[in-house]
């Protein structure tokens, strides 16, 4: 939809920029997809030029302004199997997901923090940290997993911009698997579900889609399905499950607990 507010685009965009009615702006699906009455400027990041995928010897980088598509035809660093063993499945969790992987961006989704969003889920089961800027050149790393505390809510403070988020070598290296369940076949994901099996044997469970934010379970050596089951409902309040039209919380929690046995089960293989 039209912005009518937007006065101003500043393209490309860069940190330090930002002043009070600015928004950053990435692909710009999110935030056109509904009115922005207080935003008179726009601050185009995805013009900024950043590499969007960067292999290092401590992990893998990706740019804020990565896209969907971009991140779903990486397939450099085949030895970060754990990334590409979830990769490609949660890009494609995206509802309607080509409409929009040419312009999404990682960071976007990130900050727009929807329950529903596939990039925090990667990004979170593979340990991931973000880089965040502030207006003054403050920087600041927080845990993706910390970093989105509800539906729509992030710890970014105003003007605050995400660079980038790193994930370390050693999550990008064990192995890996994801469940995910919508009302329909290319509905909103209900619930997203990611293992990862450390090369130390331990698992980590991230439960999102389902939940109002990312919940981390870590269990340094493979669980059974009872202590899975326990530590989900330990660690998982009732009113942590979304209930909107994409699914009541109630079924939310039950495919949520059958996906980590799943998963569970396919990793201790
Ligand atoms: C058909 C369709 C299907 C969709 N399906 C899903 C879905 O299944 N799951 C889902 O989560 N979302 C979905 N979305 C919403 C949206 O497309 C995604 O969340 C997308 O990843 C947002 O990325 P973007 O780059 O377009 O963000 P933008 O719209 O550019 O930005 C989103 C918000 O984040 C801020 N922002 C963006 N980049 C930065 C940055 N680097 N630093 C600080 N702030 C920043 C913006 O100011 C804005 O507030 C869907 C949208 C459409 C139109």
């Amino acid at each position: 939809m039209d912005l009518n507010t937007v006065v101003e685009v500043v393209s490309p965009a860069r940190p330090g920029q930002w002043r009070p009615g600015d928004a950053w702006l990435g692909g710009g699906t999110a935030l056109f997809a509904e009115p922005q009455p207080h935003v008179t400027r726009l601050l185009d990041l995805a013009a900024a030029g950043w590499p969007a995928l960067t292999v290092r010897e401590d992990g893998l980088e990706i740019a804020a302004t990565c896209t969907v598509a971009e991140l779903y035809q990486f397939a450099g660093a085949p030895r970060f199997e754990a990334f590409h063993g979830i990769a490609r499945g949660c890009c494609s969790a995206f509802l309607a997901s080509f409409k929009i992987w040419n312009v999404a961006t990682v960071g976007g989704n990130l900050c727009a923090a929807l329950p529903a969003g596939p990039m925090i889920a990667l990004t979170a089961a593979l340990d991931g940290t973000c880089l965040l800027l502030g207006p003054d050149g403050a920087r600041r790393t927080v845990a993706v997993a910390d970093f989105v505390t509800g539906a729509g809510t992030t710890v970014r403070s105003d003007g605050e911009l995400l660079r980038s988020v790193h994930l370390p070598a050693a999550a990008l290296t064990g192995r890996s698997t994801y469940r995910q369940g919508s009302l329909h076949a290319h509905g909103r994901s209900a619930a997203l579900v990611i293992g990862r099996r450390d090369p130390g044997g331990g698992l980590v469970l991230t439960v999102t889609g389902a939940t109002l934010r990312p919940h981390r379970l870590v269990f340094p050596v493979l669980p059974d399905a009872e202590t899975v089951q326990v530590a989900l409902a330990e660690r998982i309040p009732d009113q942590g499950y979304v209930d909107d039209v994409h699914g009541l919380p109630a079924w939310r929690r039950h495919l949520t607990r059958r996906f980590a046995e799943e998963i569970r089960a396919e990793l201790a293989g």
